[in-house]
């Protein structure tokens, strides 16, 4: 459940921007996780260029943003995974637990 660039999320970073309700994936080189950190402390956005193109100002995503938005089309289709809703790594997490209950 993280929107951190690991490899459950394809080594990307999955971020919002202030209008644009989707998660879109923006490459981990983007920006360290310093970085993050420090903009998620200052409550300022990150600009980079996302998979699907769009350059933008990024927010990190609340939790629930994580689990509900909807994953940008082409950021997906950029980056060879399913469109679908959330973070790539938490629709992992709730496939594993469908398998297992
Ligand atoms: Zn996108």
């Amino acid at each position: 459940m993280t929107a951190h660039p690991i490899p459950e999320n394809a080594d990307c970073w999955w971020l919002v921007c202030g209008k644009w309700r989707r998660l879109h994936a923006v490459p981990a080189e983007a920006f360290t996780r310093g970085q993050m950190r420090a903009a998620i402390d200052d409550v300022r956005p990150l600009l980079a260029r996302a998979a699907c193109g769009m350059r933008r100002r990024w927010w990190m995503p609340g939790l629930f943003s994580r689990l509900g938005r909807r994953r940008c089309t082409p950021c997906c289709t950029a980056l060879g995974i399913p469109a679908g809703y959330g973070t790539p790594a938490n629709e992992a997490d709730l496939n594993q637990k469908d398998q297992t209950t």
